[in-house]
This record gives C-alpha cells, structure tokens and sequence, in this order.
C-alpha cells in the first residue's frame, strides 16, 4: 500500500539526512530559467543568478549547471546550508515538526527515483535537471504588487514613467543591469542557446513548466507546445503558468493544441497553474490588472473545453490575503466538487498550493497582529472541516498536501517578527500603497478596512520620518 503523504516526507527527510541535513535534489534537479536576462536559480525560493556567456559557450548546460551552483551542491555535500535557501531553514528551525520544501520537493516523482544520478554527478558534473521552469520573457500585463519589474514587463513601463517606489525596501527598484530584460525575444541570445539545448533536454525531462511573463502572450510558449505535438514523451508532465487575464483566443489557442497531445496520449499528463491569492476586489487589487469576470471565463472555457487537465491555483500567501481568503476557500471547494477527475469519482481537477511569501517584506503574512493570526487559524480549521477525510463519498475536499501547506504558514506566520523590523515594515507597506494609490488610481482604504490600524500607524510613521 502507498504510504501516507507525510510519511513519505519523513522518510525522504530521513534518507537526505543520511548524506546531509543540508542536501537537498532541487539543487540538482530543478531549475528556472529567466532566458529575457540569463539568470536562474535552483529551486525557484534563492535569488536568481546569471549563467556566464563564457561558461554558456563551453556548453548549453551552463543554464543549470553554473559555476555559482555547483559551489552549492558543495556545500549541501558537505552539510554546509547555502544561505541562499533560508526559505526551508526557517521552517526547518521552527519548533515543532514541519516539512521544508527541502523535503517535500526531494520527495517528488522528478527528484526522489533519481537520488543516486545526483550523488553521482556530485559537485563537478554537468547534469539535465528533471524539473524545468522556462521563462522566455517578462512580456505581462499583470503588475502584481509582490511581482519584480524584470519579471513583468507592466511593471518596467511603470518603473521608466515614476521611477522606484519611496520604500526602504528595494524589492520593487529598478533592476540591476545584469537582470535588466532583453525586450525581444528573437534577438535573444540566452533563448537561442536554449533551444540548442532542447533536444537533449527534453528527453530528459519529468517535468516542463513555462513561466513568464505571462506564457499566453508569447510565441515560444506556443513553439514548445508543437514541439511536443510532433514528439512524444510519455513521462513527461507539462505546466504552464498563466494569469488567465489575457485575450480569451490566446486560452482557446492553447486549448486547441493542449487537446491534441492530450487526445494522441503524447504526454503524462497536463496542468494549468494559475495564480490567486485571495477573492474578490481583495484580489483584484493585489494582483493588479486582474478582472475576475474575465479571469472566471478564461478559466471555465479551459475546464470545459479541455477536459482531462487539471487546474492548480498558486496562492502566494501575504498578509492582504488574510481578509478575504475564506471566500476564496469556499471558491475552491465548489471548483473540486464541479470538476472531478473523469472515471475517478474521488478526485478533483482542481489543486490548492498555498505558499508563503518571502519578499517584500512588509506583505509578509508574519506581519499579523492577533485579530489577523485568528482569522488565518480559522481559515485552516474551515480547510480541516472540509478535509477529504471529513467528507462522505464523492465529495471533494482539502487533501493532506494543501492542509501541510496551509498548516505551516500559520506556523509561521505565528512566529511573528522583531519589534524594530516591524515597525520598519509597516512604514514600508504605508509608502508602498500610498503611491501604488497614487500612481494607479486605486484605493487601499477603501478595499482593506480590516487593515486600518497598520496603515495609521504606518502613516504616522511615515509622517514623523519626514519631520527628522
Ligand atoms: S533547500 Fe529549499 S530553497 Fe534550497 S533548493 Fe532545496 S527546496 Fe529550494
């Protein structure tokens, strides 16, 4: 009998503890690459870094397996933790028992059958990862307000007509010229060293998940697709992210061609990864550019029309998602009931994976104060009440994998931050929407009532700053 998801995270955790406590597959297995400026990072939580032309002329490979990162596999040997993964030491330090993605992601299909090939490759070797996310451009008509101006290209034209937002934090500035985007695509040089590559990747590959941008609005999104139209590749599992904000022919496009490898069995499987963070005008404004009616359209026309994919929405948890995230739940739960698996009565189409957010700051969900932290509890005692375990046959609920996710962002969040670097904080999430207010005609106050107390007090900070 297949064991229970957690224990199958703890014996993960076991065996990757026999190497080291620090040793981790997404190092060696999972990459993104952000192609619009040659950067990229293993897994997609450290900061992204840059694939040298240098080291890219020796091979292709050099995407993943940089200089910088095989210093990091290293250090994992070694049992030495890369700094850089700070997103799994927190949950990992936190009391208690928890799964760091550490753990969850060595335990995949991708990562956990090939456990000896990293062992083998060590810190030297070049290695395909299994686990490919592809960025061929920050083209988005998204400004998402925990999005980065190299990723959104919205974002950029903001940047070049305001300048930099007047927070402390730099999460939003204008980026570095190393991650500065190649606008066209055609003549980018890290997109055609990508497809030198491809050949030999692809056959590798257990899963392939492009990313933008928004995916739906460029043609290399669509090029991958009739790539896998004219070859097979039977254990592969395709993703593609998309916003599901974009010109309803882009989805029916995708839809056609997503019909066709499904319906000649050329694939795994296929999911659609689509981004919430919360319901209603909540949502709308923290992902700005998003217009529900039509996302729910764009979003019915893929369930309908293409009916053996599945759907997961990726909630980057912040502390904005708090005040309305019963409704999304409660959204979700109707979505699994109405699209079940076909001839598997006991499973939806329809995946929740909740994340926390890391960066900026000041959106993290760590920043709630009591009222909030009772509201997020609640919220996951609603997902245990509505838990598959809880329900009668042929409903949908809440698997053990979204109670996981859900269960150690309240962790921590609960752990709650220094008194100093909140204050700072709240100064910055003040600043931040004031201009985000100013500059995009919208209106924090007016959406976020729940919120008032931070953002007085945030302005008052922000007021005495000026008077020293
Ligand atoms: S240790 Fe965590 S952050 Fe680092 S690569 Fe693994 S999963 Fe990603």
């Amino acid at each position: 009998m297949k064991k229970d998801i957690i224990d199958q995270y703890k014996e993960t955790k076991e065996n990757l503890n026999l190497v080291s406590d620090s040793f981790c597959l997404a190092k060696w297995f999972q990459v993104t690459l952000h192609l619009q400026n040659g950067q990229n990072h293993s897994c997609h939580h450290p900061n992204t870094h840059q694939a040298t032309m240098e080291e890219l002329k020796a091979t292709p490979s050099a995407l993943h397996n940089t200089k910088f990162k095989k210093i990091m596999r290293k250090m994992m040997l070694n049992g030495v933790r890369p700094k850089e993964c700070e997103y799994c030491w927190k949950i990992e330090d936190t009391p208690g028992e928890h799964y760091s993605d550490r753990h969850v992601k060595s335990n995949d299909d991708w990562a956990k059958p090939y456990f000896d090939e990293a062992i083998k490759a060590g810190d030297t070797e070049n290695i395909n990862p299994k686990y490919l996310e592809v960025s061929f451009s920050n083209s988005c008509n998204f400004k998402c307000s925990y999005c980065l101006p190299h990723i959104s290209s919205s974002w950029m034209k903001e940047l070049k007509q305001f300048g930099n937002y007047p927070t402390h934090s730099v999460h939003h500035n204008y980026p570095i010229e190393e991650k500065i985007p190649i606008t066209d695509s055609t003549a980018n040089p890290y997109v055609k060293i990508f497809w030198e590559w491809w050949p030999s990747l692809y056959k590798d590959l257990r899963v392939l998940r492009v990313t933008g941008g928004e995916p739906l609005m460029v043609p290399d999104t669509f090029k991958i697709l009739d790539y896998v139209i004219e070859n097979p590749n039977k254990d592969l599992s395709l993703a593609i992210n998309t916003n599901l904000g974009v010109d309803p022919k882009f989805v029916e496009k995708a839809v056609e061609k997503i019909n066709k490898i499904q319906n000649a069995g050329h694939l795994n499987d296929i999911t659609i990864f689509t981004s919430l963070d919360t319901w209603g005008k909540q949502a709308e404004y923290i992902r700005h550019g998003l217009d529900l009616v039509l996302f729910k359209k764009n979003l019915i026309h893929l369930l309908e029309k293409a009916p053996k994919v599945r759907v997961s929405f990726m909630c980057t948890y912040n502390i904005l998602s708090v005040a309305n995230f019963r409704e999304f739940l409660e959204f979700i739960l109707e979505l699994k009931n109405n699209y079940k698996i076909a001839n598997d009565p006991f499973n939806s189409r329809i995946i929740l994976d909740i994340s926390y957010l890391k960066d900026p700051h000041f959106m993290c969900a760590n920043l709630a104060e009591a009222e909030l932290l009772e509201r997020m509890k609640s919220d996951l005692n609603f997902m245990k009440a509505h838990s598959v375990k809880n329900k009668t046959a042929g409903q949908m609920g809440f698997d053990d994998y979204e109670l996981n996710k859900m269960e150690r962002l309240v962790g921590f969040a609960s752990l709650g931050v220094q008194e100093n670097f909140k204050l700072l904080q709240l100064l910055d999430l003040y600043k931040f929407f004031n201009e985000h207010d100013r500059r995009r005609g919208t209106n924090f106050q007016d959406i976020f009532p729940e919120y008032q107390p931070m953002w007085n007090f945030g302005k008052m900070l922000a007021e005495s700053e000026k008077q020293i």
